[in-house]
């Protein structure tokens, strides 16, 4: 067998890392790394965790790094560079953008800095609310080296003075090099991306889709199982709560559809279920998915659960007030129904008004709840499909600089510092 320090180097070689990314990558600090890579002989030498191992055990084997582009080719339609929906995404394809996500982590976690796409400008238009979404969008564009211009609301915008999609897309093409919309019509993002050849990605389309929040919750559940020693194939999820307008939903079923024998575990009332078009596509699929309407028949031994908002904006004041009392998440459902190891996941915003019927903030000191490191990933994902989308991706590890700014270790009070392993 390989001994330790082989392993290491072989892996850090054939991923193109630096010690210092590798070890952003791994989650552990540089110092604990070097021991790890030391003679056996030396007294300094460390034997690295069982967890680490298995995480470079986990790492691909491809040596040949693909050619620019070719990433984006095998994912976007039509000769055009948008993303629109995750079913533009087979397993390698997304496992690969992933990749790319990861080789962002040290840039995301402000140690390292690139101007990949300096000088590129990217157009954020956010015609429905957004805090995550947009801020992370730009943000990440930002981090690549680019600008960003912003418009929210349809009040601020030429739409309100009956401008078509069309015509607005035509017009911001000539003015950036990328562009995100979210609409409140499902398919309008879709028709904003007919009208031009920019890249184009939807931020949230109705009760469409949302399909880069969906990555990068396959992005978290991936790193959450990593550190867990779990794999998503043979994963039991459950998605609970308004799963008829919670485009995150849609997208995330689609996209997990994608991997083997998911037990999906739909919890939602009556009358706001999960669509069945997508229902029976998941079956298709060879998972098993089972439709409840209460958290005790929905929750118990599952490796996620997956909480969502219920969508008041798209709803009238009848179905809403049809909605059940009893969808609260909160620390005594976790206690009675959920595993130590269960991943607690929600795309947020989640109600924080007391007895609200969401994701309760008596969770908050709870280890097992991701959603903080779920939206912090939103920024190595982002900038992935834009550093894909736009053809960088290739330069990003070759154009690395220390960070020069003092950043803090962790972000928030209840944070580990930056997800670290060890
Ligand atoms: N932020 C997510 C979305 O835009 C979830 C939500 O709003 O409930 O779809």
């Amino acid at each position: 067998m390989k001994d330790q320090q082989s392993t290491l180097r072989e892996t850090m070689k054939r991923q193109g890392l630096t010690r210092d990314a590798f070890a952003e990558h791994l989650g552990v600090s540089r110092r604990a790394l070097d021991s790890w890579l030391l003679p056996a002989t030396s007294g300094e030498f460390r034997r690295m965790p069982g967890v680490v191992a298995k995480l470079v055990g986990g790492m691909p084997a491809g040596t040949e790094p693909r050619a620019a582009g070719e990433l984006r080719l095998r994912f976007t339609r039509k000769g055009k560079p948008h993303l629109l929906s995750v079913d533009q995404f087979d397993r390698d394809t997304v496992e690969e953008l992933l990749q790319v996500a990861e080789a962002m982590e040290p840039i995301a976690r402000r140690r390292k800095v690139t101007r990949v796409l300096e000088g590129a400008v990217l157009a954020n238009l956010f015609f429905e609310p957004s805090t995550r979404t947009r801020v992370s969008f730009g943000a990440a564009f930002c981090r690549l080296g680019g600008s960003v211009c912003d418009t929210t609301g349809f009040t601020f915008s030429s739409m309100v003075k009956g401008e078509s999609i069309a015509d607005t897309s035509r017009v911001v093409s000539g003015y950036v090099d990328a562009i995100v919309v979210r609409h409140p019509d499902k398919g309008s993002v879709a028709e904003f991306a007919r009208h031009t050849h920019l890249p184009v990605i939807n931020g949230g389309d109705g009760t469409g889709e949302h399909p880069t929040q969906a990555l990068l919750d396959l992005y978290t559940i991936r790193r959450e199982f990593e550190r867990l020693g779990k794999t998503i194939d043979g994963a039991t999820v459950a998605m609970v709560g308004d799963l008829r307008h919670g485009r995150t939903v849609h997208s995330l079923i689609r996209l997990l559809s994608l991997f083997k024998r998911i037990n999906f575990r739909l919890v939602a009332p009556r009358s706001l279920e999960m669509p069945p078009e997508l229902v029976e596509a998941a079956k298709a699929a060879g998972h098993k998915v089972v439709q409840v309407a209460t958290l005790a028949e929905g929750l118990r031994d599952v490796d996620v659960l997956y909480a969502t908002r219920i969508q008041k904006e798209r709803m009238s004041g009848e179905a809403l007030e049809a909605y059940p009392a009893d969808f609260r998440i909160d620390r005594r459902v976790l206690g009675s129904l959920c595993r130590p190891d269960t991943v607690v996941m929600h795309p947020l915003p989640r109600d924080g008004t007391p007895g609200a019927n969401d994701l309760s903030t008596d969770l908050d000191a709870d280890p097992r709840l991701a959603i903080f490191r779920q939206t912090d990933n939103g920024i190595p994902v982002r900038m992935a499909i834009f550093a894909v989308l736009l053809g960088v991706e290739h330069l990003v590890a070759r154009d690395l600089r220390d960070a020069p700014w003092i950043a803090p270790a962790r972000l928030g009070p209840g944070d580990a510092p930056f997800h670290r392993l060890a």
